[in-house]
C-alpha cells in the first residue's frame, strides 16, 4: 500500500485526495515505468486527472477509450 498523501490534478490544480486519504472526487492515477526501448530509460513518470480534464483528454483522442459497464456496482 502505498502511504496517503494530498493529490491534486495535475492538469488544473483541483485537489482530488485530502490529507487524511478521503477521496474528494473521483480521478484517474497514471503511472508509467519506461523502458529500454524509450528515451526515457528508468525513470517512472505518474499523473493524477480529475475526472473533467480526463474527459477533455479522451476528447482528443483519435480512437476512444474503451467502455465496459461494471458488473458489480458497490
Ligand atoms: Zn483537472
Amino acid at each position: 500500500m502505498r502511504k496517503e498523501h494530498v493529490i491534486y490534478c495535475n492538469r488544473c490544480g483541483r485537489q482530488l485526495k485530502g490529507t487524511d486519504g478521503t477521496p474528494v472526487e473521483e480521478g484517474l492515477h497514471v503511472e508509467k515505468s519506461w523502458g529500454y526501448f524509450s528515451g526515457k530509460d528508468g525513470e517512472i513518470h505518474s499523473f493524477d486527472l480529475c475526472e473533467s480534464c480526463y474527459d477533455l483528454l479522451v476528447q482528443d483522442f483519435q480512437i476512444p477509450p474503451e467502455k465496459k459497464e461494471q458488473k458489480i456496482l458497490i
